[in-house]
């Protein structure tokens, strides 16, 4: 398969400097260990669907109701996209457009609120996501953005605390999921506050959609109005996002807020890589696939806690894990970097309650997702579990790096991506 080659074979040596780059990080990505909870490895299908000449077809507005004519295989693919993510999820609508998961995000605000209404949403130094209205983003401007975090002792997420808040601040909008909250989230107990202030409620299941899909993970359906999803982490497909609902009330203004709102054209050839996964997920592999990712990272977060690591909430119940370095005489961006000499992939993050700035922040995030995809079970995220610890416990020391990495290259060998 030619795969360092464009998905019609043509030679990407035409362009040297670009070919370099791109075997380069092909390379990397077979050689190395991918731990970053946002990120996974597509399968030959995705690639080849979004490498199509879909990318050359330009449509404004909905399959079936397009601006511009010849949109008769642009209408089959969105609207293959659409059903498959109803069918995958058991919703009744669905927009496959958004670009990314920000913009699904934003879409959804821009068609649902008004300039200045007021949104609850998780603070990002408690997991939360960006898009969710921090202060340096549009949506953190336009609207009244008021916070809740997780409680100090079990560091989940308090839901009377959450009430409180709701009815002190009246929101018109309240967002649950994040992207560094290693445990389940108890929609229906949400969805009552929601109710009782007459707030809508949504659900960002970027981290955990896949989970969702099979099961390993409650729904976020019936109870939340609005769900929005990233396809390209859990859902292992096309980098893009979608937002899904069940009342026909909302879908004008959802469809309006994505486009013309926030957002121009279509991505197709995105739109047809969401398809191709969206059609994987909805296989049984699929299911079997996400069991592993949750067996996986419980034998990671035993491991990691068996050398003596504590884990933020005591463990996990997803794909992800957020390790606390403060009692380990080191931080994140160092036991990052470290590990990434090491090559194992890792970002830093914040831990709930963290006295550290973002850049050296107490805290690592993991993830099972790619691994997992590359066919590694629990006993190599076992193995992964002692290597990260090697690292950890001696950031500075050359010969362990040169050790771990020469094991990480070996176990990469065993189980190739492509
Ligand atoms: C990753 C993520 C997003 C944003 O995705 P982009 O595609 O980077 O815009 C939104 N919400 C959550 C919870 C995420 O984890």
């Amino acid at each position: 398969m030619a795969l360092e080659q464009t998905a019609f074979d043509t030679p990407l040596d035409a362009d040297p400097e670009l070919a370099a780059a791109i075997r380069g990080e092909l390379k990397r990505q077979r050689e190395g260990i991918e731990l970053i909870a946002s990120e996974n490895i597509v399968s030959p299908l995705v690639l080849a669907a979004q490498g199509s000449a879909m990318t050359n077809k330009t449509v404004e507005g909905l399959p079936y109701h397009r601006y511009y004519g010849g949109a008769e295989y642009a209408d089959a693919v969105e609207q293959m996209a659409v059903d498959r993510a109803c069918r995958l999820f058991g919703c009744r609508f669905a927009n496959v457009q958004p670009h990314s998961g920000s913009n699904a995000n934003a879409g959804v605000f821009l068609g649902l609120l008004a300039l200045g209404d007021t949104i609850l949403a998780m603070d990002t130094a408690a997991g939360g996501h960006i898009s969710h209205g921090h202060p340096a983003t549009l949506t953190g401007r336009d609207y009244n953005i008021v916070r809740y975090g997780v409680s100090r002792e079990t560091e989940r997420i308090d839901i009377e605390a959450v009430a409180a808040l709701a009815r002190a601040s009246q929101p018109k909008l309240i967002i649950a999921g994040g992207s560094a909250y290693p445990r389940s989230i108890d929609f229906p107990a949400l969805a009552a506050v929601a109710r009782e202030v007459g707030a809508l409620f949504m659900v960002d299941m970027a981290h955990f959609a896949g989970l969702v899909a099979t099961g390993q993970h409650p729904s976020p359906f019936p109870h939340a109005d609005i769900v929005t999803t990233t396809t390209y982490k859990s859902l292992r497909g096309a980098r893009g996002g979608i937002v899904m609902w069940n009342d026909p009330a909302l879908t004008d203004r959802i469809n309006l807020g994505i486009f013309p709102g926030v957002q121009g054209s279509v991505l197709l050839h995105a739109v047809a890589g969401k398809a191709a996964c969206l059609g994987e997920a909805l296989k049984p592999e699929f299911r079997a696939y996400n069991e592993a990712v949750v067996a996986n990272a419980r034998a990671l977060a035993e491991t990691l806690a068996a050398a003596g690591y504590r884990l933020v909430s005591g463990g996990t119940d997803t794909g992800m894990i957020l390790v606390d370095l403060s009692a380990r005489g080191t931080t994140g961006d160092i036991a990052a970097k470290a590990l990434e000499k090491a090559g194992l992939a890792v970002n830093k993050n914040l831990i709930p309650f963290d006295t550290r700035p973002p850049e050296a922040p107490s805290g690592l995030r993991l993830s099972s997702n790619a691994g997992t995809t590359r066919g590694f079970r629990e006993e190599e995220f076992r193995r992964i579990g002692a290597m990260i610890d090697r690292v950890v416990s001696a950031p500075s020391d050359a010969a362990v790096l040169a050790a771990v990495k020469a094991e990480v290259a070996a176990l990469c060998a065993d189980f190739p991506i492509y």
